[in-house]
């Protein structure tokens, strides 16, 4: 079935919920015609790196009945559709003190929450302020009616009048997830994708806070130096935030190999309108179960599946992220020895930059 997803590109700040969420409330403003889902970034709401346990705790949300699962269940009910938005659980099912976690949210078209995600593959920010790994570790799909007929008050009869809707194995995976576990895992297990392939799930997604290689946290400066150039690409990049990218048009901006090329030639540079290219390949590798590719003798179950990789924007003190928020789709065609989107079998149907806020409007076809 075509399913049209809007991906929202956000760069909250840290702690500013109020004003998080009328920014994105502004960007939702211009999405125009209807969608299927709308999907946001890991801690969507609150922003992402709390240094401590103490410095999240007046951000943490009961299970499902926070403020981010009221902005979802709002904007289910206002859009009819279907809400993905990231926020930080606080639950107290140890029966000891507050467990948190770092989850995902869905809301249906009527704005009842239908699942909870929790990151299974934490990363080392998850960990400073305190979070817990999803004890499941199983990557378990979730099977969802995205047909919105039957929602409606009157639901007229199902495509094949049967009165049976068809429904969609959709699966959640919040950033490091995609990751091999810790970093140390084989790079091949392949974790969280090769469990959505054997699980069938033909809609993947997976809201994200991922940093841009160019991140000054990631290199072995001192904290000072590290500062410093944060500061740079601040006022640079962010002091006067660019107009946020508003993507509708399948035709608009296509990912083209040869810029992902030349940008990878370049030294990966930090365009604020330009995808990180290579973080969007490096997606798409740890896809890999989904891939034709001639090393890949999984036998295929599907024609199409289709990835939503929901990432946020802007700087976290010395943390940089990597936009790119991108609409992926797969298909089970022909494909070649090639391990991004030069592969028949793979493509990025859009992608926003890494430097701006913005919705990215795809229509895929997932089984
Ligand atoms: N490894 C990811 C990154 O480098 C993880 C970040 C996250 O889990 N938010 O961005």
């Amino acid at each position: 079935m075509k399913v049209k997803i809007a991906c929202v590109q956000l760069n909250p700040k840290l702690g500013q919920v109020e004003r998080n969420i009328v920014r994105a409330r502004q960007l939702l403003a211009q999405l125009k015609g209807e969608v299927d889902l709308i999907v946001f970034p890991e801690l969507a709401l609150t922003g992402y790196k709390f240094e401590s346990r103490s410095a999240i705790e007046p951000f943490l949300e009961p299970t499902s009945a926070g403020v981010s699962a009221q902005f979802a269940a709002d904007v289910s009910r206002q859009y009819r559709c279907f809400t993905v938005i990231g926020y930080p659980e606080r639950t107290q099912d140890l029966g000891r003190s507050d467990v948190i976690y770092n989850s995902a949210l869905l809301t249906n078209p009527v704005g009842r929450v239908v699942h909870n995600y929790r990151k299974t593959f934490l990363y080392e920010a998850d960990e400073d302020f305190g979070c817990t790994e999803n004890p499941s570790r199983t990557f378990e799909p979730v099977e969802v009616i995205l047909d919105k007929r039957y929602y409606s008050a009157d639901p007229s009869p199902s495509p094949d009048g049967s009165g049976d809707f068809k429904r969609t194995s959709v699966n959640f995976g919040i950033c490091m997830d995609l990751n091999p576990y810790k970093f140390e895992a084989p790079f091949n297990k392949f974790e969280f994708s090769l469990a959505s392939f054997a699980r069938r799930a033909t809609l993947i997604v997976c809201p994200m806070a991922w940093l841009s290689p160019a991140s000054p946290s990631l290199t072995d400066e001192t904290a000072d130096e590290k500062a410093r150039a944060a500061h740079i690409i601040h006022e640079r990049f962010f002091a006067n935030e660019a107009a946020p990218t508003i993507d509708l048009d399948p035709s608009s901006r296509s990912f083209r190999p040869e810029d992902a090329e030349a940008h990878e030639r370049s030294g990966r540079p930090f365009v604020p309108s330009q995808p990180e290219y290579s973080t969007v390949n490096y997606w798409i590798l740890r896809f890999f179960p989904f891939l034709n590719h001639p090393r890949n003798e999984l036998p295929k179950h599907y024609s199409n599946v289709a990835v939503v990789a929901c990432n946020r924007t802007g700087l976290e003190s010395d943390v940089l992220y990597a936009g790119s928020s991108s609409i992926i789709q797969f298909r089970n065609v022909p494909g070649n020895t090639h391990i991004t989107t030069r592969n028949p079998s793979v493509s990025v149907e859009g992608a926003l930059g890494q430097g701006a806020e913005g919705i990215l409007v795809r229509e895929v076809e997932v089984d």
